[in-house]
Formats: structure tokens, sequence, C-alpha cells
């Protein structure tokens, strides 16, 4: 068990040498209070969920008092961010506690985002607002429930301290949990300062930890590129099949294993389409929805190109030139699965492009729909005439629907038991982000149930709660496309 005053704590990342980090403290707030917490999150480290109730919860997760066993620092990393390369970069407000370690020996970084400056604040404050934090937050979790490997975040405190964005706005600490936060970025600090010998430490230190299945192996650093390319592969397929955007995917925010982090100005699509671009400050559209595949075989070119000291630049070439068919291959089967396909046939590509133009043409909800293509309904003498509704060109949904029904027919399964399969794959709820809003409205005024309510929600996002409703619907004409910034 996981007790605030006996916590266990494993610090592997404070006994790299010193230049991979900074020693910091993290800056109290003043009269800080509970946000939210989160009892999933608390199990990964075995924290007793009682323990959120108590008064030095807060002390501790605010950063206010330092947690028995921590040894506080900033890690150092540089990056491409929009595609320009930034010698040093690093936590400017993350701050890692320590590694904490369950029962299972698990490890997970215990880190305090927005816990005041650091050596990397650069021009900022080293503080985060009650309304990023909250998107993060709910995020997060929303990611894992859809079974997208993610940060995760424990809980959530404020405090009235108030913090300039483009707006006054107030402080707030989220805590996370992953088991690590290294970047690709944090390859990329050592190799263009050219301090090979980092490299390779870093390199040794995350095989070691997280590719131990290539310690010992000849060529481990190939094999380790080779399995962070997979990992990223897939993890932007399944970003892409369930409609989520990083808004800013640098090199920076590439976790070196596979999981979605920094969050920022991200977005899930409501209607679909494909040049969606989440963060209002990426005025060229780089990481536009359909360019993410892209950027992220980008950024691993970059990371690569870190590794070059320690392994051959043909071995790098090949394996780089494994992501598109490991992407393609990952995302038409997350897609066939959407589709409530099992079997595998060639044309399965061209049916879900057509989808997604069609889909695009009339500006269709994409989580309603796969949601509501459940209910399809193979008997060319019924109607499908919700769906066929959705569509302000009728026709093209019944065109589609046609090759659909045809695709089906070569399936050995009833309507029910589809139907049953797709509401599995196919969320009632995602973050939207007039959604997620609304709460960090009313939080602002100090009222956390919607957040609670949507973190509860988001955790099981595959289950009908028709009293819950109105948290699955896509936003009103009124409340589209809040616009998300980077200052967060
Ligand atoms: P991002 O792309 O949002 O993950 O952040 C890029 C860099 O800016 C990271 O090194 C962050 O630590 C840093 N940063 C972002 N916001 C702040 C802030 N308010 N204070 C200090 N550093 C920040
Ligand atoms: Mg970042």
């Amino acid at each position: 068990m996981f007790t605030l005053d006996t916590a266990r704590f494993d610090n592997t990342y404070a006994r790299l040498p010193e230049m991979f980090y900074r020693r910091v403290k993290p800056t109290p707030l003043p009269a800080p209070y509970l946000v939210s917490f989160n009892e999933k999150a608390a199990e990964l480290i075995g924290l007793d969920a009682e323990k959120a109730d108590k008064p030095e919860f807060v002390e501790y997760f605010t950063g206010n008092k330092l947690l028995p066993g921590s040894e506080p620092i900033s890690a150092i990393y540089a990056g491409h961010q929009f595609g320009t390369f930034v010698p040093q970069l690093g936590d400017g407000r993350a701050i890692l506690l320590g590694e904490a370690v369950n029962e299972k020996g698990e490890r997970f970084d215990i880190q305090l985002k927005g816990a005041g400056l650091t050596p990397f604040s650069r021009m900022g404050d080293g503080r985060a607002v009650l309304r990023s934090t909250i998107r993060e937050y709910l995020c997060s979790e929303a990611m894992h429930a859809l079974g997208i490997p993610t940060t995760r975040a424990l809980c959530i405190t404020g405090s009235n301290e108030p913090v300039y964005r483009e707006t006054v706005e107030t402080a707030a600490v989220l805590t996370r949990l992953a088991p690590t936060h290294v970047r690709f970025g944090s390859f990329e600090l050592f190799y263009y300062r050219g301090q090979y010998e980092q490299v390779r430490e870093l390199a040794d230190y995350v095989i070691r930890e997280f590719y131990s299945q290539f310690n010992g192996a000849e060529d481990k650093y190939l094999q380790f590129l080779r399995e962070v390319i997979k990992r990223t592969a897939k993890l932007i397929a399944q970003w892409q099949s369930v409609g989520f955007a990083h808004g800013v995917m640098n090199t920076d925010n590439m976790s070196i294993i596979g999981l979605t982090i920094d969050y920022g100005p991200f977005g899930f699509l409501d209607e679909f389409d494909a040049d969606f671009i989440c963060n209002h400050s990426d005025y060229g559209g780089r990481y536009a929805f359909d360019q993410q595949p892209n950027v992220a075989l980008w950024n691993l070119y970059k990371f690569a190109q870190t590794l070059i000291p320690l392994i051959k630049p043909e071995g790098a070439e090949a394996v780089l030139g494994e992501y598109q068919a490991i992407f393609t291959e990952r995302l038409v089967e997350l897609m066939r699965a959407k589709l409530g396909l099992e079997k595998q046939e060639l044309e399965d590509p061209e049916l879900i492009v057509a989808l997604l133009e069609i889909l695009q043409l009339s500006n269709v909800d994409y989580t309603v729909f796969f949601r509501r293509l459940g209910d399809f309904k193979t008997d060319a003498n019924e109607k499908n005439d919700l769906l066929q509704g959705m569509f302000i060109d009728p026709k093209s949904f019944d065109q589609w629907a046609k090759i659909y029904r045809a695709r089906l027919a070569k399936e050995n399964i009833s309507d029910a038991e589809r139907r049953e399969k797709m509401m599995r794959v196919n969320p009632k709820f995602v973050l939207r982000n007039h959604i997620a809003q609304s709460a960090i409205e009313k939080a602002q005024k100090g009222d956390y149930t919607e957040v609670n309510t949507l973190l509860e929600i988001l955790q099981k996002p595959f289950d009908e709660k028709p009293e819950m409703e109105r948290f699955a619907a896509p936003p009103t004409v009124g409340s589209k496309r809040v616009a998300v910034s980077c200052s967060s």
C-alpha cells in the first residue's frame, strides 16, 4: 500500500547523471483545495482513496509539502517545435517527485504539472490553469478508457492564486502518472550537442527499464528504434480511429514508450473533417487531423537520427520504412471493427475511405454516426432512416449503404450480434470541446460536480446512460469550435 507517509519510491531517473535533469523544489500555492480525485489512477500506485480526504493530501499533491522519499527533479530535453529545432526545452512547469512502486513492483512517475518555476521555465510562469488541468485530466482518462495508451491523472488541486493567460485565471496542479515521461526530445538534446555518450546512456536506461526484451541483444538499439516506431504507428492509428487530434505534435511531446502525452490544445472531431485543426495557433495546419500520421513519421525520423551514433543508417532507414504499413494495417483493423466487420476483404479500405468522404461532405458527426451504425439494418426492405437523416446528401448515404450491405453479407453474424460488438468499440462518449468547456466554466465558479460526473462517464465510454445523453451530444451551432490555444 502506498501511504502518504511511507510511500515507496525507486527513483531510477534521479540516479542518472545530473546532466539529465535539475534538482528543483515545487513552489507552494496559497490555500490549496482538492478539485477532483481519480480513484482508478490511485489504484495504479496502490494509494488508498480515503487518503484523498486528508488535509495533507492536498498539501502533498500541490507541492506544498514533499512526500517522504521523493527527489524532485525537472527533466531536460530539446525538441522540434512546429518543424524548428529548439536546442533546449525541459520541464518548464512539471516536477517529477519520484517513481512510486506498487505492490506488483510496477513503477509510476508521480509528476506535478503546474508546480512552479524550474530552470527550464524560460518565459513561462511555471503554472497551469484550472481550465487546462481539467482538460488534460478528463481527456487522459477518456483515452485510457478507450484503450489508447496515455499518461494518467491522479488528481487536480486548485488555488485562488491568479495566473495570467489571455484572461486572468486561477492556478491548479495536475498530478500525472506514467511509467516514464521520457520523450523523443530527451534524445535530441544530447544528440544535437554532440554528446553521443549521453545518447547511449539514455538509450541504455530506456531499454533497461521499458524495452527489457532487447537487453543483451546485439542490435538492441535498432530493435529499440523499431519498437518505438511500431508503438507510435499503432498509437496514431488509434487516435485516428476515435477522431482524436493532438494539437502540438512536436518531438518533445512524443513519448518514448508510445503514450499520448502533453494534452494541450487537443480535440476530438465533432463532425468529420479531415482538415480539422484543433490548435488555433497552428496557422499552417501542420498538425491538422489528416497530417498526424505523416507528422508522427517525421518525428520518428528526428528520433532515429539521434540513434545514428549507435546504429547503421541503413538499419534505421529500413525500420522507418515499416511505419506506413504498420500504421495502415492497424488503422484498417480498427476501422473494420468500427464497421462491425470481422473478415478481412480487399475492398475494405475502399469502403472506409468512401465512408469518410461522405461523412465529410455531409458534415456528419463522427462519434454519433458510428454509434448509430450499430443499428444498421441489413435487410434491404428495411429503412435506415436515422442514419440517412444525418446526411445533407442522403443519396450519398444510400449508395454507401448498398456497398456496406453487400459487404456485411460476407460476414456470418446476425444484426443483433454485430450491434453488440459495435457498441463495444464505438464510444457513446468522447471528450468534446464544448462538453469540457461547460464543466470548466462551472469549476471556475467553484462547482466541480460536472468534472466528476464527466470523469465517471468517460471512464465507461461505451455504456448507454440515458440520463447523461446531453454529454454525448454534438455541439449546437452556437457552441461549435470552442477555440483552444496553447496558453495552458
Ligand atoms: P507544450 O508544447 O505545451 O508541451 O510545452 C512546450 C514547453 O513549454 C515545455 O518545455 C513546457 O514545459 C513549457 N511550458 C509550457 N507552459 C509553461 C509555463 N506556464 N511555464 C513554464 N514553462 C511552460
Ligand atoms: Mg510538452
